[in-house]
């Protein structure tokens, strides 16, 4: 088992469609280039919806085509539907992300289709995918898994709903699967048992985790999934997201007190923690209106801590 581990930025992309401040096509190429030199290897820049839906992202071809073209990182972005994915396999981008759900009921409410739907749309997705990359370079597949472990319609998920969705986005070409707490109902035995099963039901496709802090449990997920065999994390610098209709939401774990983790616990993630810090300090100069979490930024790294 390797040591090192994947922290993948999703701040510009899940933060920022949470928050109502926009962020500018400048800031954001800013945010890439400082988030690369501190040594970040993904970042998920933007999703392919339409501008009427989500103003902040009207630049995502410009920001995609950005990342992608960038030497040192795997630009990432997540497409709803097919129309998403023509446009996200246009701009150049390394790998895109698409989005089915553990339940029917998160389904209908966020993609306006049923998990059946979602999941053969996923399928046309892969085989355009495909067609493309008999013409050039191969992009990715990553399958995230919406309300993995917890629902905000239907409460409790079934371990099998999330197997069975997490099998269907396999058969249909996925080259990784996420599981995402996209409401932030999960708890450490729960991912770990589910991690583990996923992993010697679907033992050659890499899985990866998506938490969500809302209840204070992100890093303790983390540590479960880790222990599952899980080398791939997203996170969002400063903690940024939320929702701008419940007070108190918060974001994804924080990036910085997940790079602190990991390389406190040995782990190599490749990034200068002081040089994340940097960036945080640019992102919160980019975005004063936005309260900015974190513990690390807060108190700073503990008196002799060596990065491992
Ligand atoms: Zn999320």
């Amino acid at each position: 088992m390797t040591d090192s581990v994947v922290v993948r930025e999703v701040g510009m992309r899940d933060g920022l469609q949470s928050i109502g401040s926009l962020m500018s096509t400048d800031d954001k190429k800013e945010w890439i280039e400082r988030s690369v030199a501190a040594g970040l290897r993904e970042m998920e820049v933007c999703s392919f919806v339409p501008e009427k839906y989500l103003p902040q992202f009207k630049d995502a071809a410009e920001v995609a085509s950005y990342a992608g073209g960038r030497a040192g990182l795997v630009g990432v972005a997540l497409v709803p539907n097919l129309r998403g994915a023509r446009r996200a396999l246009e701009s150049g981008i390394d790998k895109i992300v698409c989005i089915t759900s553990a339940t029917e009921s998160f389904s209908r409410a966020n993609l306006r289709r049923s998990k059946a739907d979602s999941l053969a749309e996923i399928n046309e997705i892969v085989a355009l995918r495909d067609q493309v990359a008999a013409s050039g370079r191969r992009v990715l597949i990553q399958v995230g898994i919406s309300v993995c472990f917890g629902c905000p319609f239907e409460g409790s998920v079934d371990d099998d709903a999330v197997c069975s969705a997490a099998q269907a986005s396999a058969a249909a070409g996925a080259d990784e699967i996420g599981l995402a707490d996209t409401a932030g109902y999960g708890e450490p035995q729960q991912v770990g048992r589910i991690f583990r099963r996923l992993a010697s039901e679907l033992p050659h496709v890499p899985l990866a985790a998506h938490f969500h802090d809302t209840r204070g449990l992100g890093l303790a997920n983390v540590l479960a999934a880790l222990q599952a065999g899980v080398r791939s994390f997203d996170a969002s610098l400063a903690g940024l997201g939320g929702c701008p209709n419940s007070p108190g939401a918060t974001g994804n774990v924080a990036t910085e007190d997940l790079v602190f983790m990991l390389e406190a616990m040995g782990f190599d993630t490749g990034i200068d923690l002081e040089q994340l810090l940097d960036v945080r300090r640019f992102l919160s100069a980019a975005l004063p209106d936005v309260q900015m979490a974190g513990h690390i930024a807060a108190v700073g790294l503990p008196k002799g801590f060596i990065r491992q």
